[in-house]
């Protein structure tokens, strides 16, 4: 019997979303009866993470040549844009402390944290991944079993998963090994989608979806998790952690943010401009969440 990846209820209903085909084998999206967010099974094993997240998920740094280097020139309304906003607005407090970045993939976010005054270190899940990041940064970089066994006992000021959480099959797992690496002031940092929240967008994209009446998709089910506001919360405060700040945003992604010479095209980036304008004046509206929080003292 599967359980929700988000919430641990055994109460999983088949969704109506098309079922994505990938690896030879058929993933549904099943959802929860109590918290409304759905889960992915079955779970992806290791020949299907290995598919999903090849070398060629990172191909873009092995053409760089010498040190990589950051612009953090993001566009409007883009989900690295949104996690350097949230990490500007704790510089004050930033600086001199130690920060874990879980998932850090190319570094920016490690980048600006740095440049922010934090002493930085990054965790990633591929140990081909991290040998090549070690190569093209300076950064002080781990897989997470190298993590547990060279610094066991380490704490960190502040733990950081951005767009992590939805790729994992036992998020709470993670997050429970996680917390073994905090002190009773850690501040966690969580950013990540909410696919199953209201907003415009998602109006639009699952009208889509029900219209065109696909019984599955070719895709690669890289999402095992797709939540709301209350969900995520919910799943947070499971853990025994306390929010201090819940913010709901919103980006264009999945719809595009071009103006193209196509009317499917021209009428997305209207229905996401527009959306994107409708987040802003209703604070639970949109598609992305910014979380920040520390272990409950009253919980323990
Ligand atoms: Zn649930």
């Amino acid at each position: 019997m599967n359980n929700c990846r988000i919430c641990g209820a055994q109460a999983l209903i088949k969704s109506d979303y098309p079922d994505a085909h990938f690896n030879s084998k058929v993933f549904a999206y099943l959802n929860c009866e109590n918290c409304a967010s759905y889960s992915v099974f079955p779970s992806p094993t290791d020949d299907d993470f290995d598919k999903m997240y090849g070398e060629e998920d990172h191909y873009y740094l092995k053409d760089i040549t010498g040190t990589l280097t950051y612009k953090h020139n993001y566009p409007y309304a883009n989900h690295h844009g949104y996690q350097i906003y949230y990490l500007e607005k704790i510089k004050d407090d930033l600086s001199g402390k130690t920060l874990l970045d879980y998932g850090c993939g190319s570094g920016f976010y490690m980048d600006y944290a740095q440049r922010l005054g934090a002493k930085v270190v990054g965790v990633e899940f591929d140990q081909k991944f991290v040998e090549l990041l070690r190569k093209k940064t300076t950064f002080n970089l781990f897989t997470f079993p190298e993590l547990k066994l060279q610094i066991p006992n380490k704490t960190f000021d502040y733990i950081h998963l951005g767009h992590v959480l939805e790729h994992l099959s036992e998020p709470k797992k993670m997050m429970e090994e996680l917390m073994e690496f905090a002190h009773k002031d850690t501040i966690f940092l969580v950013d990540g989608p909410l696919e199953r929240n209201s907003c415009l967008h998602r109006f639009y994209v699952d009208i889509g979806s029900k219209l065109k009446g696909k019984k599955y998709r070719e895709a690669i089910p890289q999402h095992l998790t797709l939540t709301n506001k209350k969900s995520q919360l919910l799943f947070f405060k499971n853990l025994g952690l306390k929010k201090e700040e819940y913010a709901v945003v919103e980006q264009y992604f999945p719809l595009t943010r071009k103006i193209e010479p196509s009317i499917g095209k021209l009428i997305s980036f209207f229905i996401a401009s527009t959306s994107i304008l409708i987040s802003k004046l209703i604070p639970n509206s949109g598609n992305l969440f910014h979380y920040r929080g520390k272990i409950d003292k009253d919980h323990i």
